[in-house]
């Protein structure tokens, strides 16, 4: 459980917020939590325009009781908070606070810099998946937009009704649309393209997936390959079972109007699960909506904000789908971030021992704290 509410005796805390960089939609920190943050004794700085792509409109943050500055007036926050990794770290007096995806497999050499520059970095993307953790989990909030955004990416793209329509022109059948990798983002994915009325099919290499999509109302393609890993996440196939995988999915595809792709293996590159060849088997019409694209994509022919045709088969890979519904995706992030600061500051000082925050922390007084990246900054 979190404590009640925070309040900052002595020196006033400060945070500050960002505009992020175009094409980024999203804002860290919305008018709503901004005014609660502020009620609880924080001084928030918002750069101006920093909400205005998400409809977040500067007076509201003032409304809130936030102040509205230039962006070189952030840097003398002690927190803050961003969406995407923040860039100038230059600008940052040691020892600053940053809350925001860090991206650390990425861009390992920006954790290097970090540390060098005693920042102390959490990881939106480390949150541990406890349920302790639940209200501050931004991997889950963006993956739920992602999927509902894919789905509505396919239906849209597709040149077939979703659902099925008894008309006097005669009876639709509904779309077939197969979900590929049912974690958060397929799951809503699922449910989507369930509320469009088409018929939805799901695949996962976990069995506990499958149960999920199940009862979400999805049929189950049963193909031979599990591969649950540690966690509850996947772990990634071998070249073998990739294969089999993939000429098994071939064979599937073929039958379907629509496929939504959402699978992927944490810290490592998206699985490839659609060839050139699966897509050339499929229907002229066919919809692929990777969602995935952004860590490598799960089909071949994706390209990351471009759209593929092949053989009259569309291939959409969104470069960032949750910024394709920014007033909402801002808010829940909003909330995940609120949650976290409320964790860390919870005897008005930030204060690291707790499993949360060490799970999160990628960097902190000079150190790479993340294990994995610390040894592949080692051998680099
Ligand atoms: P994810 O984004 O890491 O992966 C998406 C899906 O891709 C997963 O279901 C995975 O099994 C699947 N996948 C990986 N390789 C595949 C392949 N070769 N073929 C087909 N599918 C493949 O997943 P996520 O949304 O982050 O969720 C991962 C797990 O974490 C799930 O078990 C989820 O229920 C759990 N989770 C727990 C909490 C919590 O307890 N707080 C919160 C969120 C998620």
């Amino acid at each position: 459980m979190i404590s009640p509410p925070v309040c900052y005796p002595g020196s006033v805390p400060t945070l500050a917020v960002p505009k992020e960089p175009w094409p980024e939609r999203r804002v860290a920190l919305v008018p709503e939590i901004a005014g609660r943050l502020v009620q609880e004794g924080w001084e928030v700085l918002v750069e101006r325009g920093a909400g205005a792509a998400a409809f977040f409109q500067d007076a509201a943050y003032e409304a809130q009781g936030a102040r509205l500055v230039e962006r070189k007036e952030l840097w003398r926050a002690e927190l803050v908070l961003s969406v995407q990794p923040l860039q100038e770290l230059q600008d940052l007096a040691s020892g600053t606070i940053l809350i925001g995806f860090q991206y650390p497999y990425r861009a390992p050499e920006r954790v290097r810099e970090l540390a060098h520059r005693s920042l102390s970095a959490l990881a939106m993307e480390l949150i541990p998946r406890i349920t302790r953790a639940q209200p501050m989990d931004a991997l889950s909030s963006q993956a739920t937009v992602s999927g509902y955004v894919g789905a509505l990416w396919a239906a849209q793209a597709s040149p077939r009704f979703f659902p099925m329509l008894t008309t006097a022109a005669g009876t639709i059948r509904p779309a077939q649309v197969l979900v590929l990798g049912i974690g958060v983002a397929g799951l809503q994915a699922i449910a989507t393209v369930r509320r469009l009325g088409a018929t939805v099919w799901a695949y996962d290499v976990r069995a506990a997936a499958l149960e999920q999509a199940r009862s979400l109302g999805a049929r189950v393609l049963e193909l031979p390959i599990q591969a649950e890993g540690e966690g509850g996440y996947a772990r990634e196939l071998s070249e073998e079972e990739r294969q089999l995988q993939e000429a098994a999915l071939n064979e599937r595809v073929a039958q379907m109007d629509a496929v939504i792709t959402a699978a992927q293996v944490f810290g490592r590159p998206a699985p490839r699960l659609l060839s050139e060849e699966a897509v050339r088997k499929m229907r002229s019409g066919a919809v692929v909506v990777d969602l995935a694209a952004e860590s490598g994509g799960n089909c071949t022919l994706s390209r990351p904000g471009e759209v593929v045709e092949v053989g009259g088969v569309r291939i959409l890979a969104p470069a960032n789908p949750p910024a394709e519904l920014p007033l909402h995706a801002s808010e829940m992030y909003a909330r995940n971030l609120y949650h976290l600061i409320r964790l860390l500051y919870q005897g008005g000082q930030p204060h690291w021992d707790d499993e949360i925050l060490q799970g999160a922390l990628l960097t902190h007084q000079g150190t790479v704290t993340y294990e994995p990246i610390a040894r592949l900054l080692e051998r680099s």
